[in-house]
């Protein structure tokens, strides 16, 4: 292998050279302590940057096993080490001087959640690190600034890989609370199904955000405070006891009056299927992980999904057994969402009648006087709530101000009093006596149908010419279509999204035959996923784009809504 001076020598040689004689830079050398790959080299100053990557070997790095010999553990401390090194990168982003994008050194940015990313990972058996990260090549107009290149690769990044990576000169029980944080998250998701239970929140959660735009906690929130009825107290390995309230599986109602915390509440267990970083208010908000918040989704396409479980007798005569529409309403979408999360083998649905669609949620007893049963094509939620608890085992978190529909349904209610949840259920149950019940139907229809062959789609290619391209965390596109995800609301970072397309495009690719149904194709896919890590995806001839982990739920849900499957 070369060594870091024969690099030094090579750029000292290009200098002043025009600029894609940087180039030749590319490949792999032996620098003290770690290998340097430079993977891909940006064409011009103001193309996107270029690709580099260190591999530290485990010896070197130091870690005790004991740090990283389970997943969960694995993954907490890979996140914070991205953490790290995104802080020290960032004290020398743009110091080495130059045009376009000269100078600037970047990792992947973490936010509140705490994800499986490609940027940083570490072999589980010899504690190896590999480091993923992006360097923009100096220029001078448009030829080599070499030695502002040599300034970062010499002096600004062995100490950033030295003082984020080597154990030795880290804050040991800062790792060690990392590690142990990750162990008492893990502990209280396996307690949840051994209690009974489908969610936990610590007292002491702070659940606001500090504004729609920042995912921090809000400064002078009001805690979470469990009520007396719902308290469990749980003994975890590292903190100890911890209490909180335990929502119990069934069907959970959340009432109270507007601007009270419903929706706060309601989305920290959204994204309580991740794990947070310690100080943000949520790490110990616990939710099972397979959770799919619901929603309406107004123009969504829907392809052969058997909705007939809530829309019957359409008045166009269309068939809802395995339906299909370039433009789904409101009540069709929300119907796609559940039994397409049904498939995806979800056992908590959260919604938020906020945005959810009226007709489907309930249908009062005035409006079915007026309009007659048999001429409602939707069979709405409130009715199906019951029998996807007890057929199915699919609990419900449901937020609702303004309807008392559900009072009926619900196994507890509770009631956000001024941001603190009380428990109204014998109260509530006793009040809603006086008013006349909503006609349940007597039981479930069969189970809806989910084999749906996937055929293969033509306009992929295997010579690595697809064309992949991310917006933001809210959609992707491949091919040229789009694939909406603004409304799949518990993707928590772009990477998340990206890496939605690039197993998209592997399912193309490698998985989809014109035999295997839907369920088949993402389950072998999640199964690459969890034995090869999620950069087998990555198909070769891309430039290796930084992904981060999505759940099972969301690629169902990405594949789902792209038009073109
Ligand atoms: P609802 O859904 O009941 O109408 P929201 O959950 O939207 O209410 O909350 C209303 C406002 O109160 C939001 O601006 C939110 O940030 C704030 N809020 C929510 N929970 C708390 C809390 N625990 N402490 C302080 N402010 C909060
Ligand atoms: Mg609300």
């Amino acid at each position: 292998m070369k060594t870091s001076d024969d690099l030094k020598a090579l750029l000292q040689r290009i200098d002043h050279k025009g600029y894609p004689t940087y180039k030749d830079t590319r490949g792999s050398y032996r620098f003290d302590g770690y290998v340097l790959n430079i993977d891909h080299v940006q064409g011009d100053p103001f193309a996107s940057p270029s690709k580099l990557s260190a591999v530290i070997p485990g010896s070197t790095a130091g870690f005790p096993s004991s740090l990283f010999d389970l997943p969960h553990k694995r993954i907490a401390l890979q996140d914070h080490l991205t953490r790290l090194f995104a802080k020290k990168l960032e004290s020398f982003n743009f110091k080495a001087k130059g045009s376009g994008k000269s100078g600037l050194i970047s990792v992947s940015r973490c936010g509140q959640e705490i994800l499986s990313r490609t940027a940083l990972s570490m072999d589980p058996s010899s504690g190896n690190l590999s480091v993923h990260f992006e360097v923009g090549f100096p220029a001078r107009g448009r030829t080599i600034a070499a030695f502002e290149l040599i300034k970062i690769l010499f002096d600004f990044l062995p100490e950033c890989v030295r003082s984020s990576f080597y154990y030795n000169r880290l804050n040991k029980r800062v790792i060690k609370e990392v590690a142990d944080l990750s162990e008492d998250q893990q502990y209280i998701r396996e307690q949840l199904p051994k209690l009974g239970l489908c969610a936990f929140v610590a007292d002491g959660s702070i659940l606001p955000r500090e504004s729609g735009v920042s995912s921090r906690p809000m400064k002078q929130a009001v805690a979470f405070h469990s009520p007396d009825s719902l308290k469990v107290t749980l003994n975890l390995p590292h903190h100890g006891p911890l209490t909180g309230m335990g929502v119990p599986k069934g069907i959970t109602l959340i009432v109270g009056g507007g601007y009270h915390g419903k929706s706060t509440l309601l989305k920290a267990l959204e994204l309580g299927v991740y794990n947070h970083i310690k100080n943000d208010g949520r790490e110990y908000v616990i939710t099972d992980d397979t959770a799919v918040k619901l929603r309406a989704e107004d123009g969504r396409s829907i392809k052969n999904t058997d909705i007939s479980l809530f829309i019957n007798n359409l008045p166009n005569g269309k068939d809802t057994s395995s339906f299909s529409t370039e433009d789904a309403s409101g009540s069709t979408s929300q119907a796609a969402n559940v039994v397409e999360s049904m498939e995806a083998g979800t056992s908590l649905f959260l919604i938020d009648e906020d945005t959810s669609a009226t007709n489907f949620m309930i249908r009062d007893e005035l409006m079915q006087r007026v309009v007659h049963r048999d001429l409602e094509p939707i069979t709405p939620f409130i009715e199906r709530v019951q029998g996807l608890y007890e057929d199915h085992g699919i609990s419900s978190i449901i937020v609702a101000g303004s309807s008392g529909a559900y009072f009926q349904v619900a196994d507890h209610i509770l009631q956000m009093d001024r941001y603190v949840p009380k428990e109204i259920t014998a109260f509530a149950k006793e009040e809603a006596k006086a008013f006349p019940l909503v006609t349940l139907p007597e039981k479930m229809p069969e189970n809806p149908s989910f084999c749906r062959i996937i055929q293969s789609n033509r306009s992929f290619t295997k010579n690595g010419r697809n064309k992949l391209k991310t917006l933001g965390k809210d959609a992707f596109q491949i091919n040229k279509e789009t694939v909406d995800l603004r409304y799949t609301e518990q993707l928590c970072d772009a990477e998340q999204t990206t890496a939605l397309a690039y197993a998209l495009l592997y399912a193309q690719l490698h998985l989809i035959d014109g035999r295997k149904d839907l369920r088949q194709i993402v389950e072998e896919l999640m199964r690459i996923i969890e034995t090869k890590g999620l950069a087998a995806i990555l198909d070769c001839g891309y430039v290796k784009s930084n992904l981060a982990e999505p759940r099972k739920q969301e690629v169902f849900a990405a594949f789902n809504r792209y038009r073109k499957l």
